[in-house]
């Protein structure tokens, strides 16, 4: 098996998900060569740090000065076709599993995302689904293996041997590939706290009713120094932007405290703030599924009960 890692580089220094992604490749390897593709808008570029592999290809074109997925799958493809390639390994990643799902697109191939184990003798894989509620085991069928490594499943391991050769090449690059690129970014309005490193989270689901109906959860909010997070009900309906968005395709939280208004408990949220110490479900219906996760539950309407927490929060303060 030919084993090709596709990595991604943050900083200009390849990435924890894609080391972790590079080792998953040297050990499915069996003997034969591992090679590890970059894609970069300069050869000064070069990767850093002494990866598991034995030859580092970057892909160089002005194109990957931002980024670029479709551009980044073909010059991936072009190269697992130059190499022969009989598996091809990202990182796990929102980036890494669209070049790979792109990859697997260009080659008609499945892609196994998110894998925690492989074992390359007959391609059964052990994959994280739902959100990470349940581990698949499969069998891939297919002549060139593509998958995505779950981030932290597996252990970085530094190259022991000779550090890898490293060289550049120019892939061809379709005109599609290049019209579909990150050509602006512009940075989130946040009130200061990170959802992902919040030590209290207060969201809000369709419960709230309207993006106005968030008022008395930002206040909440603030008086606790929190982090504001939302469900998808509530930015699909364009309450709140991606960025606040708790869950399986949000962000995925930690705090000491989730405070959750007026949002039902899909598996899809749930899997956004299991790492939550305890959690506050404050819902109008005593039967909504976030109850059987909540270690305390508030049964009312929202827009009565979060603004008397509050009240209650300023009159002990003031007292
Ligand atoms: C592939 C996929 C990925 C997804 N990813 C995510 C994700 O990352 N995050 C996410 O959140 N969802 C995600 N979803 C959507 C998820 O399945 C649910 O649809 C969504 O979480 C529901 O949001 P909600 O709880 O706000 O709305 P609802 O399910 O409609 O629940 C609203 C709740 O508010 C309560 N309520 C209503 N009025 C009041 C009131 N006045 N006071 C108090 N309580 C009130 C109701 O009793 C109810 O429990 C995903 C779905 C799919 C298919």
């Amino acid at each position: 098996m030919t084993a090709l890692a596709y990595l991604e580089q943050t900083d200009g220094a390849v990435d924890e998900p894609s080391l972790q992604a590079a080792t998953m490749a040297s050990s499915l390897g069996g003997g034969a060569e591992v090679h590890a593709v970059v894609a970069a808008d300069t050869a000064a570029l070069a990767p850093a740090g002494q990866l598991p592999v034995d030859a580092v290809q970057v892909a160089v074109h002005e194109a990957f000065g931002s980024y670029a997925p479709l551009a980044v799958a073909e010059a991936v493809v072009e190269l697992a076709g130059r190499l022969g390639a009989t598996c091809v390994v990202g990182p796990g990643t929102e980036r890494g599993n669209e070049v790979l799902a792109h990859v697997a697109a260009l080659l008609d191939l499945p892609l196994a995302a998110n894998c925690v184990a492989v074992a390359d003798a007959d391609a059964r894989v052990t994959r994280v689904r739902w959100g990470g509620s349940l581990l698949e085991e499969a069998r891939v069928d297919a002549p060139t293996l593509l998958l995505t490594v779950q981030p932290h499943a597996v252990a970085a391991e530094p190259g022991a041997g000779d550090p890898p050769s490293v060289e550049t090449f120019t892939p061809t690059l379709s005109e599609a590939a290049l019209a579909l690129r990150v050509v602006e970014r512009v940075a989130a309005a946040t009130g200061g706290v990170s959802l992902a490193d919040a030590r209290v989270v207060v969201s809000g689901g369709r419960g709230a009713g309207s993006e106005e109906g968030f008022a008395p959860i930002e206040e909440l909010a603030e008086l606790l120094e929190a982090a504001v997070g939302c469900s998808r009900a509530v930015t699909m309906a364009g309450w709140r932007p991606h960025t606040d968005q708790v869950g399986q395709t949000g962000t995925k939280i930690a705090p000491e405290i989730y405070i959750a208004c007026g949002i039902s408990g899909a598996t899809q949220h749930m899997a956004g703030c299991k790492g939550a110490k305890r959690i506050l479900a404050i819902n109008a219906d005593r039967e909504a599924p976030i109850l059987q996760s909540a270690d305390y539950a508030v049964i009312g309407d929202l827009h009565e009960v979060v603004p008397a927490i509050s009240a209650a929060i300023r009159a002990a303060r003031s007292g």
